[in-house]
């Protein structure tokens, strides 16, 4: 048997990090855990490292800690602490593979980092690709990191992609659930509650990407992300509304030939993919029964339902740092949601105020991205404090 891959899984308590670690444990040999991370959930990252006996452990957001240290080394795991641990073992020279699902812009230094190391990537994290694709993509290109997506919809695009020419798209068709608020009344969106935002009509998932299901901001998120992993303009990426979540998407030639994916939603099945590439192997996910399921539907988006997709294309027409200030603009306005402090529906409108406040003149580098992050937060913050009052 050939050796195992080491694997590092950032975000290993979360969502995308439990399904990574139930494919990886149906292959016995197959992978070795170099690392497993979590922010503070200590307890869940020392059960993590009893099942999967990975190498080290990191405790991102949390300082120091003989006891705790203590607790993972009698489980044989070097605990460590802090960000900047975050990037040593996505760069470390033993570690192969990097599954990079940690949440939101806290995840772009170890992105970059594991980026800038020429490591295999699979990308769950898509904010940092939509705050700083250009350089993101000249990193993996500089490195010769590879980039392998994770997110349903560009997992099913890259295997439909597969073989063909890339100037023979035409376009590609990005599906959408529509969220747990397709068909509500207009009206009452205004008292949704953050646990009726998470509960996902076809999808379990953390609840950042679950209210932006819910307004549809993930799929404006998803537009970006796959200007950057495709290299397509914006006109040729295109949203289609498919309430069951069985086709994750679609390519378009210029034969009329389109090409889909199609799967149960689990999560597993394209982590399975981009673990196993360019192999496949078993994930562990439900077979697909198109008979049982009788019909497929689709529709076209309804923007004054979800303007956050108007919102996101629009920023991605206006390059820039229009895109970063999105994203820092959402993720403040999302954390307030999720907190009680802002109204769902005021979530847009943040967003929105914040890209007219904030200029998006693009500067140079990581630094600007990160200056372009912080001015969005601010200027968000204070119109949270604005919606609220
Ligand atoms: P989650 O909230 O379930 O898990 C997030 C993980 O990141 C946890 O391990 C947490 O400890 C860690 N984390 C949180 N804040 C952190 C910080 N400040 N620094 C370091 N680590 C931190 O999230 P998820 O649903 O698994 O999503 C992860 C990423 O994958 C997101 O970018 C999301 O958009 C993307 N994604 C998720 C799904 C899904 O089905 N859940 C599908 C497609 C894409
Ligand atoms: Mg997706």
């Amino acid at each position: 048997m050939d050796r195992p891959i080491n694997l590092c899984v950032l975000g290993a308590t979360g969502s995308v990090g439990a399904s990574t670690l139930d494919v990886v444990a149906r292959h016995p040999g197959r992978y070795r855990l170099f690392a497993l991370t979590a922010h503070n959930a200590a307890d869940a990252l020392l059960e993590l490292c009893r099942t999967h006996g990975p190498r080290y452990a990191v405790l991102s957001g949390m300082a120091e800690d003989r006891d705790l240290r203590d607790r993972f080394s009698r489980e044989k795991v070097e605990l460590l602490f802090g960000a900047k641990a975050l990037e040593q073992v996505a760069s470390a020279a033993e570690c192969q593979v990097v599954m990079a699902a940690i949440v939101g812009a806290a995840g772009l230094a170890s992105t970059f980092a594991a980026v800038r190391a020429g490591k295999r990537v699979l990308l769950a994290n898509k904010e940092p690709l939509v705050m700083a694709g250009a350089l993101l993509i000249e990193a993996a290109r500089r490195s010769g990191a590879e980039l392998l997506p994770i997110d349903s919809e560009h997992n099913a695009v890259f295997q439909c992609l597969a073989g063909n020419a890339r100037e023979a798209v035409r376009r590609i068709l990005l599906t959408a659930s529509g969220g747990p608020f397709r068909t509500a009344p207009l009206e009452s969106l205004h008292k949704v509650t953050p646990a009726q935002a998470c509960a996902h009509p076809n999808w379990s998932m953390g609840r950042k990407i679950s209210v932006d299901s819910a307004t549809m901001m993930n799929k404006g998120l998803e537009v970006i992300e796959a200007r950057w992993l495709f290299d397509l303009p914006a006109e040729r990426i295109e949203v289609l509304v498919h309430p069951q979540s069985i086709v994750h998407s679609l390519v378009e030639y210029v034969d009329g030939s389109v090409i889909a994916q199609l799967s149960n939603p689990d999560m597993r099945v394209p982590i399975a993919h981009a673990l196993g590439y360019p192999q496949r192997i078993d994930s562990g996910a439900r077979r697909l029964d198109l008979a049982a399921l009788k019909s497929l539907s689709f529709e076209a988006p309804d923007e004054s339902r979800f303007p956050c997709l108007r919102l996101a294309y629009s920023a991605l027409r206006a390059a820039g740092s229009a895109a970063t200030v999105l994203n820092a603009a959402n993720e403040v306005a999302v954390d307030a949601f999720l907190a009680g402090r802002l109204p769902f529906t005021a979530i847009a409108r943040v967003v929105e105020a914040t890209l007219d406040a904030v200029s998006a003149e693009a500067g140079d580098g990581l630094d600007a991205v990160l200056e372009a992050d912080a001015q969005g937060r601010r200027a968000a913050a204070a119109r949270v404090l604005a919606q609220a009052a």
